[in-house]
């Protein structure tokens, strides 16, 4: 048996794990200060937004800290995305098991490494505990955009086109696969999937392009139906999706005609991270040159209407009942 290493204090821990990743941005003080400064163009404002991570909720204990670490840089940028920001930075907050090991850390702030440099973001401070309870990972992220530019959730209006990134549905059955379900897949198929749950691929450079040419955005991560019904909601507004236009992939198409009630999943399982939008009719090659121009599919699956609620067209054609509509905590 390995005898888990000794870890270091908690201020030789940051400047270990956390200080590296705060080279490069001034105002981040080598994390040595009490707080961190940023600076912001004249003309632009910042986009703030925070998702946690518990153990046991939002990944299991023996997932690869990389990976986790990955997933938690990758919800935040999302959120920056369907606001239209730009990544800047990121404040971390974590509350660890007092059985935390070294490896695991360090693994933690690799995957730290990789993908705040894909985003282009630096971390500029945090707070770091330990806990008798699970792990607790939270993040705060800041974007930049044009002052008044960010945008919104209630924007939607009736005769809107409705737009969807990439594809919908692989994490949910993503999460299906890792539960041994959907036997009768290729391997492949199911790699695909449960690696699309494991890591969302936000869409940043997309979600600038969408600023002033989106009504209305989010990022889908309670699922499809729900977060649609946070647009209409707060646009008061309802919308008609065409299950015959989801853009699927080739491995959810599969496990669909395997079996045809998946499309459900697809249609209210959430972990997607991909932006639904809605733009005025005739943006359409606005929208296009914005899909090419970030190298993202985007997709009309339907519109806004009057009046309230949704309405989803089966591919029969004929219309489909939601009873509910995504993800809840509580
Ligand atoms: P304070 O006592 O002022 O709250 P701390 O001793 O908690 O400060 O932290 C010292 C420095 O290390 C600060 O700059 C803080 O932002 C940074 N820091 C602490 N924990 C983290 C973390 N998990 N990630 C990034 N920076 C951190
Ligand atoms: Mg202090």
């Amino acid at each position: 048996m390995t005898v888990p290493q000794a870890l270091p204090d908690e201020f030789a821990l940051i400047a270990r794990l956390f200080a590296p990743l705060a080279r490069g941005f001034p105002g981040a003080y080598g994390l040595l200060d009490d707080a961190a400064t940023v600076a912001v163009p004249a003309g632009e404002e910042l986009v703030i937004t925070k998702d946690l991570m518990v153990e046991g909720v939002h990944y299991l204990p023996d997932d690869p800290a990389g990976l986790i670490a990955r997933k938690l840089i990758r919800v935040n940028v999302s959120d920056l995305a369907a606001k239209g920001a730009k990544p800047l930075a990121y404040l971390l907050g974590v509350a660890l098991p007092k059985t935390v090991t070294l490896a695991w850390l360090d693994a933690f702030a690799a995957g730290l490494t990789e993908d705040q440099a894909r985003y282009g973001m630096h971390l500029i401070g945090g707070d770091t505990a330990a806990t008798d309870g699970p792990a607790v990972l939270s993040l705060t992220a800041l974007g930049t955009l044009p002052a008044g530019t960010m945008l919104r959730r209630d924007g939607a209006k009736p005769g809107d086109r409705l737009y969807i990134s990439g594809t919908i549905g692989d994490a949910a059955l993503g999460l299906r696969a890792l539960r041994g379900e959907l036997a009768g897949m290729s391997a492949a198929a199911r790699e695909h999937l449960i690696d699309r749950y494991r890591l969302p691929r936000p869409r940043p450079e997309l979600g600038l392009r969408l600023r002033g040419l989106a009504h209305a955005s989010l990022d889908v991560s309670d699922g499809l139906v729900a977060d649609l019904d946070h647009i209409c909601a707060v646009s008061r507004v309802g919308a008609e999706i065409e299950a015959a236009r989801l853009p699927l992939s080739d491995a959810a198409q599969a496990a669909l005609e395997v079996e045809p009630a998946l499309l459900k999943s697809i249609l209210t399982g959430g972990d997607d991270y991909e932006i639904l939008f809605t733009t005025p009719a005739g943006r359409d090659t606005g929208v296009a040159a914005a899909a090419a121009a970030a190298s993202v599919p985007v997709t009309q699956i339907g519109r806004i209407v009057e009046g309230r609620g949704i309405r989803v067209v089966g591919l029969d054609g004929k219309p489909l009942p939601i009873a509910d509509g995504g993800y809840r905590h509580f």
